[in-house]
């Protein structure tokens, strides 16, 4: 009796030894945290350029300071629009009614676009809601423009105050697009608030970005350089 006794607690000796082995070689694999991440805020961002095309930590950047070249025809990025589209049928499912409107045009096409807006429009008022050739965001082939088929006077100025604008402004970001040009931080951006207008950056970014309310060119500190 004493024996199996003695025994057991042997047992349970060693097992209770490998146990606590396990734990020290097991504790020693990292495994990085959120909070591990290093954040352009702390770091400065990688800015690289090949053949006219910025990128800034690996994300293509336009915008009137940083421009496309004509010859760059990515065509429309198939993860992106893949994402886009479930974010559409994410919207049908809330009984939303959005639709996509536009997504990839070329050097050319904007040309076309904005040659077109100006003689509707005249030139001073075409600039304030058309991007040059170059200087779209739509030449990446990583921004969609959402639309709607409800009645609207002024989609421009009235798809913000839509079930559909406001759904967008909540959601676009699980599906890794940001609002690329946010009310109020034109002066950053360049462009005046485009609630329709989505970015595909990627979910991880997509979420910083939205939480801290900001915008890539203040986010990577472009205006700084
Ligand atoms: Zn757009």
């Amino acid at each position: 009796m004493i024996k199996k006794l003695l025994f057991g607690l042997i047992m349970l000796l060693l097992l209770s030894f490998i146990v606590g082995i396990a734990l020290v070689v097991f504790s020693n694999s990292y495994t990085p945290s959120k909070s591990n991440i290093v954040k352009p805020k702390n770091a400065l961002p990688i800015i690289n350029k090949t053949e006219g095309v910025t990128q800034v930590n690996g994300h293509v950047i336009v915008n009137k300071k940083y421009k496309l070249p004509p010859q760059y025809q990515p065509g429309e990025d198939k993860i992106a629009k893949r994402n886009f589209n479930k974010l559409l049928v994410k919207g049908e499912d809330a009984q939303l009614d959005l639709k996509f409107s536009s997504s990839y045009r070329s050097y050319k096409e904007q040309q076309k676009v904005m040659k077109d807006y100006v003689e509707k429009d005249g030139e001073k008022v075409a600039r304030q809601y058309t991007a040059k050739p170059g200087e779209s965001e739509h030449q990446t082939g990583l921004a969609f423009d959402v639309g709607t088929n409800k009645p609207l006077d002024d989609f421009h100025k009235d798809f913000e105050k839509t079930k559909e604008g406001r759904w967008i402004k909540q959601h676009a970001s699980d599906y890794g697009f940001i609002i690329r040009y946010p009310k109020g931080q034109s002066h950053e951006t360049g462009y005046a608030y485009e609630a329709w207008h989505l970015r595909y950056v990627g979910k991880p970014l997509a979420k910083i970005i939205d939480e801290q309310d900001t915008n890539l060119e203040s986010y990577y500190r472009l205006n700084e350089k």
